[in-house]
């Protein structure tokens, strides 16, 4: 633990002026306040608050935001009251660890009245001085550096995942990429064990055969930089663990065919430099096409800025480089909470009290919300979501989410013109509806009266607003669905017996069924409560006889899985092709005698089943109520002595059933197996190929539909 002088000298080497007294009186308050308490670890309580301190002190911060650390337990954990700390450290002081204590009080609450309510008085602290989240930020980063000391691994879960979900991309967007790498990291290792393991084994014998490959390539890059005259501190490193996860699970390559495992930073002293530098390497190395990527001249919404490109090293290596200035180096650690630096001489730079624009939509989609879920809904959106700024005819600024398509300006603008709109014109050329628009477009919404909602939008549209109005005209039209279907049952059983049916025929068949009407018969049709052989029994007494009936889908109300956009009772059955599994898009299609069939929205049969006849595609979602679905997936694996007992192993692991195994191709150095497994979700079968992809034994898997 810090000591009380030792964490002084700290904040005086960068800010000769600090508030020393502030600084001694805030750390004798909280070592009293928090007393003989103890933290997991069995360390006193007190140096968590401390410690915090200390890392803030990294980032070269004020002594108020610092004696904030010192204090930001205190409310919480001890007696010490709001008006006590106001008392003795100022206004400014109170109010951040004001700020500091609502956001603590969210943590590991589910979505109720009161998480709503804190976040709000949260982000309306946080937006007047984001010091506040720099503290919070901080206090998370210790949590988890001693997370391993809590016992219980239900509560070290929902810790490391909240950090995952929340802290993480919250320093992200303050361009906080110091502490979000090890945030990341920390939460990963806690999630994925088994992943993270395998990652840093991998990393580690890949330097054992690569020898010192880094420090190579940083030397041949700082003597090509040399000869052309720029002054330039390279430094390599690997990617971290989390990311390389990240990318495993994105593509299908294995780990040693990941492109860019090590990055090489390029630091040069200033801007016309760092594009010297580029044109140096880009002429000495092939660019990999797309991948060169300039953030000077348009720096990231957080503020980052960098040149970034990757080229072929080698034959068999690609390696991406970053190139920056110093100043931009310390900015893209420390991202905003740089701006708070003290400038040499000691003079702090006026607090950068950014309005930051993402933190007003934040707070705006607060304030209207109607209920707690939907103020963490918007939360996630807000936060995780970069927005795309287009304009009205008349020039009205509208604001989207980004991938926003011109259905969602026009529900932006009004519901009415979203129902209503059948196409757009963007910057003036008439575009589809799907098209992504850019900042910055102006877009003219064209509608007509006959226009109303599709289905097929919600595939498409990025907005809440959009997505729920799109919705909402959905389930006014599932009656009409199931109607359809029934009707088209309906034609094409009556029509096997190729003779015309009268009214009165009709009726008499409605009545041995004991229903209403045709409405009534339509509707049990679609819900397969009575199948074509009833129906054909009843129009036709004894026309059945002999006849087996046919093998039905999985009847709704049995089957333990749930999909919206069906109405419940409709029969349905997962498309034995392409094994759609919960998480991915899926549509149905009717089809006469069988019900509705599932598949993924990229399946190839959708086009032979189109083909043949089969109605509209439904828009279908996973519901709640899922069990496991059958994913099939393809490894190819080293012709090697336990090979397929890792492959099996790592299934074992991840709770992976196996269904079916068989051996499709073979030879010398490589076996090609197909492996059917069951798995909750998209999200659990993404982690199974991207842990299979990063083991040695493993040369490629793919997930094989159709
Ligand atoms: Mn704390």
């Amino acid at each position: 633990m810090l000591r009380q002088y030792e964490l002084v000298d700290r904040v005086l080497a960068y800010d000769p002026a600090a508030d020393e007294d502030l600084l001694n009186r805030a750390y004798v308050f909280s070592l009293q306040a928090h007393g003989s308490q103890l933290r997991a670890s069995g360390d006193p309580y007190f140096s968590h608050p401390i410690e915090v301190a200390g890392i803030l002190t990294d980032l070269k911060l004020d002594a108020e935001t610092i004696a904030t650390a010192i204090l930001h337990d205190t409310i919480e954990d001890t007696v010490a009251t709001p008006e006590q700390i106001a008392k003795l450290f100022g206004p400014n002081v109170a109010r951040l660890v004001d700020g500091v204590t609502k956001l603590s009080k969210i943590e590991g609450t589910t979505a109720n009245e009161r998480a709503a309510e804190n976040l709000r008085k949260f982000l309306l602290a946080m937006s007047d001085d984001i010091r506040v989240l720099l503290v919070k930020l901080a206090d998370r980063l210790h949590n988890m550096r001693t997370l391993h000391f809590i016992t219980n691994p239900d509560k070290r879960r929902r810790i490391a995942r909240e950090t995952m979900d929340i802290y993480a991309p919250l320093a992200e967007r303050i361009g906080l990429y110091g502490f979000m790498d090890e945030l990341q990291t920390l939460a990963f290792q806690q999630l994925e064990p088994e992943g993270y393991d395998t990652v840093v084994k991998r990393l580690a014998a890949l330097r054992a055969d690569d020898g010192d490959m880094v420090a190579r390539t940083s030397a041949g890059l700082r003597s090509l930089l040399a000869d052309a005259g720029i002054d330039a501190d390279v430094r390599g490193r690997e990617k971290r663990p989390y990311s390389i996860w990240r990318k495993l699970q994105a593509h299908a390559i294995a780990f040693e065919h990941l492109p860019d495992v090590i990055a090489f930073r390029v630091v040069v002293p200033n801007v016309a430099a760092c594009y010297r530098a580029l044109g140096t390497i880009h002429q000495r190395w092939q660019a990999v096409p797309g991948r060169f990527k300039d953030f000077i001249s348009t720096p990231k919404r957080n503020g980052y800025r960098s040149l970034h490109t990757t080229v072929m090293h080698s034959e068999r290596m690609r390696i991406e480089v970053q190139i920056r200035t110093a100043e931009m180096d310390r900015e893209a650690e420390f991202g905003l909470a740089a701006h708070w630096a003290y400038k040499d001489g000691g003079d702090l730079t006026a607090p950068a009290r950014v309005a930051y624009p993402w933190l007003k939509d934040l707070l705006d989609a607060v304030d209207h919300a109607a209920s707690p879920e939907e103020v963490l809904e918007h939360t996630r959106l807000a936060m995780f979501q970069d927005q795309v700024f287009a304009f009205t005819p008349k020039g009205e600024l509208i604001q989207l989410p980004a991938g926003s398509c011109p259905v969602d300006f026009a529900y932006a603008v009004h519901t009415e013109l979203g129902d209503t709109c059948v196409g757009a014109k963007v910057n003036g050329r008439v575009v589809t509806l799907r098209t992504p628009l850019v900042n910055g477009d102006q877009v003219e919404i064209l509608r007509s009266k006959a226009q109303k909602p599709d289905p097929a939008w919600e595939g498409f549209v990025a907005s809440v607003k959009a997505r729920a109005a799109v919705r909402r005209f959905v389930r006014q039209q599932e009656r009409g669905q199931l109607l359809t279907m029934g009707r088209k049952l309906y034609d094409e059983v009556v029509g096997r017996l190729k003779l015309p049916l009268s009214e009165d025929a009709v009726d008499a068949a409605l009545g041995r069924l004991k229903l209403a009407d045709r409405t009534a018969l339509y509707l049990a049709l679609a819900r397969q409560t009575v199948g074509d052989t009833a129906l054909l029994e009843a129009v036709v007494p004894g026309s059945t006889a002999g006849l087996k009936p046919k093998k039905r889908g999985r009847a709704g109300p049995k089957a333990a899985i749930s999909i919206t956009g069906l109405t419940p009772g409709v029969a349905y059955q997962l498309g034995d092709c392409c094994h759609p599994i919960p998480g991915e898009r899926i549509v149905g299609v009717g089809r006469a005698g069988s019900g509705i069939e599932v598949h993924s929205i990229d399946c190839a049969r959708l086009a032979e089943v189109a083909g043949e006849g089969a109605g509209d595609w439904l828009d279908l979602h996973w519901g709640d109520a899922t069990e496991g679905s059958v994913a099939r997936v393809a490894a190819v694996v080293h012709n090697a002595p336990g090979s397929l007992a890792a492959l099996t192993a790592i299934l074992a692991h991840h709770g992976a059933n196996i269904v079916n195994l068989t051996l499709s191709e073979r030879d010398r150095a490589f076996h090609t197996f197909v492996v059917d497994i069951e798995v909750d979700d998209l999200a659990h079968l993404t982690n199974i190929v991207a842990a299979l992809r990063a083991t040695q034994a493993v040369v490629t898997v793919e997930r094989v539909k159709a």
